[in-house]
């Protein structure tokens, strides 16, 4: 059987559920042998619910709910926890903190945080005097501002990364690396419901080496730029453009028909060829392969097929739009 590589997001959630678990059978198993029936019924709950978590992703890769059943369990068993057993269990609410960093983005795992921390505030307030509610709430609130410090400049650093690595950097649109992800995606949706569908538009700028020849490698960047840029404002918000290599961009359009996809693709052309470019006596045109994805396909097959279509186009003579 083929396994698919796990994301950093999933072996997080795996490693934090395991731990868990492991972290607190032995006090499930301590608190039953001393009668402590509360605690026990409430330790080996988190135990059986951790345990379900972490197999359930380990299983089917899925962790949006896997998020946010282990933050509130934590937050949940350790409010639970120092209700029964009073203020000494407060030093569990370090790691409970910093675990729901790991799992929800930095605004979410404050707010919550936050929540959690008056909360436990609230309930040992009888039990304690000023000077240890004092050294508690600065250490908590210490832990939860190095926490959300932290994981924001994580986040950005993530996000940046990733646009990094999905964008081109010259067009601004979506690269060829992005395209492979969106298509997969969508091939994976396609084959869960049949009844929708989704087609490819492949462009190509005609005779895109001439321009750089005549009016300089420069010139054929902004022609590039302004391309993208067209085509964008032509297609709708759930359609998406990516830069497939050099000249060629692929739109993605969503729940589009071919004759629908040959109809926009018609529009871009025309709006390409229409454009007003810097260079007062450039013209630019393009030709276009549209391909509706046809159940059973690869999406390097339904790309080929835009391919050769547009291929076809240009044998016909360029500036214009031929369908697979
Ligand atoms: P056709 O109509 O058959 O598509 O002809 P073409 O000249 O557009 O196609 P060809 O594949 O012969 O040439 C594509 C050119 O695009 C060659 C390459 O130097 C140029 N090119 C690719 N990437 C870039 C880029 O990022 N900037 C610039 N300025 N040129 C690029
Ligand atoms: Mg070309
Ligand atoms: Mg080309």
């Amino acid at each position: 059987m083929q396994t698919s590589p796990r994301t950093t997001e999933e072996s997080i959630i795996l490693i934090i559920s395991g731990a868990i678990s492991i972290c607190l059978l032995p006090f499930a198993v301590i608190r039953t042998l001393n009668g402590d029936t509360a605690v026990a019924i409430l330790n080996t709950t988190a135990v059986v619910v951790t345990l379900a978590i972490f197999f359930n992703v380990y299983l089917t890769h899925k962790i949006h709910f896997a998020r946010w059943g282990l933050s509130l369990l934590s937050v949940l068993v350790m409010t639970i926890t120092i209700g029964l057993k009073g203020y000494e269990q407060v030093v569990w609410v370090y790691p409970a903190l910093t675990t729901i960093f790991f799992l929800l983005t930095p605004t979410v795992a404050a707010a919550i945080g936050t929540l959690f921390l008056i909360n436990v505030l609230i309930m040992i307030w009888p039990q304690v005097d000023n000077f240890f509610t004092l050294k508690f709430s600065v250490s908590a609130g210490a832990t939860l501002l190095f926490c959300y410090a932290f994981s924001s400049r994580m986040r950005r650093q993530q996000l940046f990364l990733e646009h990094m690595a999905t964008s081109d950097p010259l067009t601004e649109v979506g690269n060829r690396r992005a395209l492979e992800e969106v298509l997969l995606k969508t091939i994976e949706r396609l084959r869960r419901y049949p009844e929708q569908t989704c087609s490819l538009i492949m462009l190509d700028i005609d005779h895109f080496k001439r321009i750089n020849d005549q009016y300089g490698h420069g010139c054929g960047d902004q022609v590039l730029k302004l391309f993208a840029k067209i085509i964008t404002s032509r297609i709708r918000r759930t359609d998406d453009l990516f830069r497939f290599g050099g000249e060629e961009f692929v739109v993605v359009l969503e729940n589009t028909s071919l004759e629908e996809a040959r109809t926009l693709a018609d529009v871009l052309r025309e709006a390409v060829a229409s454009a007003v470019w810097p260079q007062t006596d450039l013209q630019v045109t393009l030709s276009a392969g549209a391909a509706e994805f046809n159940g059973h396909e690869t999406a390097y097959e339904w790309l080929a097929r835009a391919d050769a279509a547009m291929y076809g186009a240009k044998e016909l003579g360029r500036n214009r739009c031929h369908v697979a």
